[in-house]
């Protein structure tokens, strides 16, 4: 028998580092797990090697953060969408977005509860559920043209009174639609009217591209009190490996997830928190010309990937594109990812891994690498063969 606890047994592969892994292993162009090829700005750098050098950033930091950083993450709040949070209780810094996802499910959800997750969903979520020994309850995303959206409806049916918390995102990974407001407002009168609390991953929130806008949940009414808003300094600054994050809610709510994460990590990234503080106070410009530059990529991208005859869904958000391989005549994504790899050179990540079998032949494609990478991919696609003529082709 294994060593590891029965209720992590899902969870032992990362579908991501596999693909990694496996473009390593063939040289080929890696577009499969999302992270930027180029370091974000240069300023933050800068603090975070200074907070080394002075000595300031070597030790603990406060245990719910530094804080200016607590400072910092409430004024973007309150600057980005009205938001208004204490940051001497109603804000906690963790060890990236990861951390207080994680110490959000195990402060506020009992074993034996059921948490609410969208289908597909991102891989930390039913290991965090588990982890807490609850059980995630999957709703999957509807499809409309090319648009994946809230299933409101699905969710109600999905709800029992064992359903302690949803876990929501938007901009959503891996699908990259950002909900509108009236879908998060027939979700929130549900939620509302049932009680029960939202965990809201937000970590792609300036990753979102016009007309799309983004919207946390608890700006709508009735909201505030019952969500615990989450976002990344990772994904905002393209600093991914820093692992900062923090999360907004009211106090009862931060208070709990403050006993849980202390017990986590303790404290972590003492030399990055400031340089990400000062990220968050940023002019708008920053955000905007973020988004625009990733929006060029998205168009880059996608604009290539139809080309080859591929379906490609739309993208609002994000650092992805999803493709869905029947088009070429594959029902498998992964067996089409595997197919790229051998014979472009290139990988990407299938969706299957992230859902319960309703998404098989879907494949994400990140665009948050430079231009003569995603043209190199392209490139490589173009002079291969991407159809199926196997046994497997659909007639
Ligand atoms: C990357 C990612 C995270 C993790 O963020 P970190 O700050 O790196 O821990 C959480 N949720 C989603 C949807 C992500 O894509």
């Amino acid at each position: 028998m294994q060593p590891l606890v029965a209720r992590m047994w899902p969870y032992q592969a990362s579908v991501f580092s596999e693909m990694s892994t496996l473009a390593a292993a063939l040289g080929a162009v890696n577009l499969g797990q999302g992270f930027p090829d180029t370091d974000g700005p240069e300023p933050l750098k800068r603090i975070a090697m200074r907070a080394i050098e002075d000595g300031s950033g070597n030790q603990y930091p406060p245990r719910h953060g530094l804080p200016e950083l607590l400072d910092a993450a409430c004024a973007h709040q309150r600057a980005w969408y009205g938001l208004d949070y204490e940051p001497s209780t109603e804000a906690v810094i963790g060890t990236g977005a990861s951390e207080l996802l994680a110490a959000a499910v195990l402060a506020l959800v009992e074993p034996g509860d059921e948490v609410i997750v969208l289908e597909p969903w991102f891989d930390i979520y039913p290991a965090a559920v588990a982890l807490a020994g609850a059980r995630a309850v999957p709703v999957p995303l509807t499809r409309s043209g090319d648009r994946f959206g809230l299933d409101v409806p699905a969710i109600r049916s999905a709800i029992t009174p064992r359903t302690r918390a949803l876990l929501l995102n938007t901009p959503h990974n891996p699908t990259a639609t950002v909900f509108t407001e009236a879908e998060l407002t027939e979700l929130a009168t549900e939620v509302i009217d049932q009680d029960i609390l939202v965990i809201s991953d937000e970590v792609y929130e300036h990753l979102v591209y016009p007309p799309a806008v983004h919207l946390p949940i608890a700006r709508l009414p009735g909201m505030r009190e019952r969500t615990v808003t989450i976002g990344s300094g990772g994904k905002s600054f393209s600093f991914t490996g820093w692992k900062v994050g923090w999360a907004a809610g009211p106090a009862d709510l931060i208070a709990a997830v403050r006993v849980v994460r202390q017990h986590l990590s303790y404290v972590s990234s003492g030399p990055f928190q400031p340089a990400i503080a000062a990220g968050l106070r940023f002019p708008r410009s920053y955000f905007t010309e973020f988004a625009t530059d990733l929006h060029r990529r998205r168009e880059l991208l996608a604009g290539g990937l139809r080309d080859l005859g591929m379906h490609v869904y739309d993208t609002e958000g994000t650092y992805f594109v999803l493709t869905d391989s029947q088009a070429l005549g594959w029902d498998s994504g992964a067996e089409f990812v595997n197919h790229l790899a051998h014979e472009a050179g290139v990988v990407a990540i299938p969706v299957a891994p992230f859902s319960t079998g309703r998404f098989d032949s879907l494949v994400r494609w990140t665009f948050c690498k430079r231009d003569h990478v995603l043209a190199t991919a392209l490139d490589q696609l173009r002079r291969a063969d991407l159809a199926n003529h196997g046994v497997n082709r659909r007639q």
